[in-house]
C-alpha cells in the first residue's frame, strides 16, 4: 500500500509544490537525496515547521495542528 503523506511532516504529498523525487518524503523535508533537517529531535523540526508555515502565511490555528500532526509521523517514531 502507498502511502500518500510525508512521512517526517505529515503533509499530503499530492499537496507537494516541489520535487523532492522521493516516494516518501516531501520536498520541503527532503531535497538533493538528504534531509533539510538532518537531526532527530522532533521537538526541534517542529519548531523550524511552525516558523516556516506561519511565514507562508498560514493561520496560526492550523499550523499548530499540522505541527501537533508531526509527531505521529513515521520518521519520529521510536
Ligand atoms: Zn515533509
Amino acid at each position: 500500500m502507498k502511502n500518500n503523506n510525508c512521512e517526517s511532516c505529515m503533509m499530503p504529498l499530492s499537496k507537494d509544490p516541489g520535487q523532492s523525487r522521493s516516494e516518501q518524503y516531501c520536498s520541503y523535508c527532503f531535497k538533493d537525496g538528504k534531509f533539510t533537517y538532518e537531526g532527530n529531535d522532533v521537538n526541534e523540526f517542529k519548531k523550524g515547521s511552525y516558523a516556516e508555515m506561519i511565514k507562508k502565511g498560514m493561520n496560526p490555528i492550523m499550523a499548530k495542528f499540522y505541527t501537533w500532526m508531526i509527531g505521529f509521523a513515521p520518521r519520529w517514531k521510536k
